[in-house]
């Protein structure tokens, strides 16, 4: 390190004007080279930007049951091993009856993402044979998933219906007719966007009606999938997984890191015959489980379950529901902890679900924002990102924004330590 620094050194010096660094200098860069040479890249930030399910920052945060879970399985365990018999068993087991209970359908498997849950899905359904999708659901969801590539990469001919804003079941009925040997007809929620005004969609128990009645199987990929009613809370438009179910969809597909709280995973919940013909196919071995996401993810179904409150126990569901006035108290907190150290004031902002889910509402929330004489706000931003803890934040209007929603009580005293560090 020290020789790398002074190679670098040598080289700035033949520079015109150039003026020799201290030794002192030297030594703190080769210093603190050293130290990140050693540290992890990826280290745990504060989310102070007001956006709950941040696609950047990791998602969700997993549940204390859910972390410890996790760090349990990372050694020796029984993942695919009976403990009673001392004979194989498989590691689907630890899951199928959880994820039945919660969604209420026959049976569930889990893999690797939504999108691999996607593409299996389609794989195993249709084998091959044409798969029947309206225009307003040919969506991409970003990170180059988009619903006609993903249909095309399972291996089935993408039959259009309907038109990008209206699409009737009469549609649905054209298409079957004209193509008897379609298989599935997949329906996607539009997640991240919203077509507005003159819409049309059939209802869902409608499509999988006929979907019965013409021997074809219904797959809805629901992105997002939520377990608990939201809108109590102002999320609106979330449908819930366990109305899909009731309604007859055959499989249902979510993400285990959007709403549900949990760790990265693509949950298959629905009819037995059609759980198990996707648990067969040869891609669920490439897409299947780590023992980490899968302790996590069954720690995390288990919070469903009563007498828990999973808007108690899970952080996404906590920080989507949580009080206005709750959001205002901790910012009231951390201001008095920080005022001694910068300018700081309480602002009116607008957080975010984020993962897709009710692209088009804010949600209430309240920040400290934050200014510092003599340092401008974008290096009072770098500062925070690059201190300890790491704190990510946001800027408007000149100041940085601590936006308080997606922070833990807990966490307050770091967040407090790491602006007076970045202010001093
Ligand atoms: C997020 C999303 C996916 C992909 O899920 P990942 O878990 O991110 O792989 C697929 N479909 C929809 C509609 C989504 O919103």
């Amino acid at each position: 390190m020290l020789r790398e620094v002074l190679a670098e050194e040598r080289l700035r010096l033949t520079e015109a004007g150039a003026t020799p660094a201290t030794r002192a200098a030297l030594l703190w860069t080769a210093g603190r080279r050293l130290e990140m040479a050693h540290r992890e890249t990826l280290v745990g930030v504060i989310n102070a930007t007001g956006v709950v399910i941040h696609t950047n920052l990791g998602r969700a945060p997993l549940a204390p049951a859910a972390a410890r879970a996790a760090a349990e399985a990372a050694g020796y365990g029984n993942l695919e091993f009976d403990l009673e018999g001392g004979k194989r068993a498989l590691r689907d087991d630890h899951l199928g009856g959880l994820i039945g209970q919660v969604t209420r359908a026959e049976a569930g498997f889990a893999v690797n993402n939504g999108a691999g849950a996607v593409l299996l899905t389609l794989a195993a359904l249709a084998q091959g044979a044409p798969v029947i999708v309206s225009r307003g659901e040919l969506i991409e969801i970003g990170g180059g998933f988009r619903v006609p590539d993903i249909v095309a990469q399972s291996g089935s001919a993408l039959i259009e219906v309907g038109t990008t804003n209206r699409t009737h079941m009469g549609d649905y009925e054209r298409a079957a007719d004209a193509h008897p040997q379609a298989r599935v007809i997949l329906r996607t929620h539009p997640s991240n966007f919203r077509i507005t005004g003159f819409t049309a969609a059939p209802a869902l128990a409608e499509l999988a009606a006929f979907a019965r009645e013409r021997g074809l199987i219904l797959v809805e990929d629901l992105g997002g999938g939520a377990l608990v009613d939201l809108e109590p809370f102002g999320i609106i438009g979330e449908p819930m997984v366990q109305a899909s179910i009731a309604a007859g969809v055959d499989a249902v597909i979510f993400s285990g890191d959007k709403l549900l709280g949990g760790p990265q995973a693509g949950v298959i919940a629905g009819r037995r015959g059609a759980v198990a013909a996707a648990q067969r196919h040869p891609l669920a071995r490439a897409l299947r489980l780590d023992k980490l996401s899968l302790a996590a993810l069954a720690a995390t179904l288990r919070l469903y379950r009563a007498p828990s409150d999973p808007t108690v126990e899970i952080p996404v569901l906590r920080m989507l529901t949580q009080p206005l006035a709750a959001i205002a108290a901790r910012a009231e907190a951390l201001a008095g902890m920080v005022a001694d150290a910068l300018e700081a004031e309480i602002w009116e902002t607008t957080g975010y679900a984020g993962g897709g889910a009710m692209p088009m509402h804010g949600l209430p929330s309240r920040a400290l924002a934050m200014a510092r004489h003599g340092l401008s706000s974008d290096v009072l931003a770098r500062r925070l990102r690059t201190g300890t803890p790491s704190v990510v934040t946001r800027i408007e209007r000149d100041r940085v924004l601590a936006d308080l929603r997606a922070v833990a009580d807990e966490e307050l005293p770091a967040l407090a330590a790491a602006i007076r560090e970045a202010a001093g």
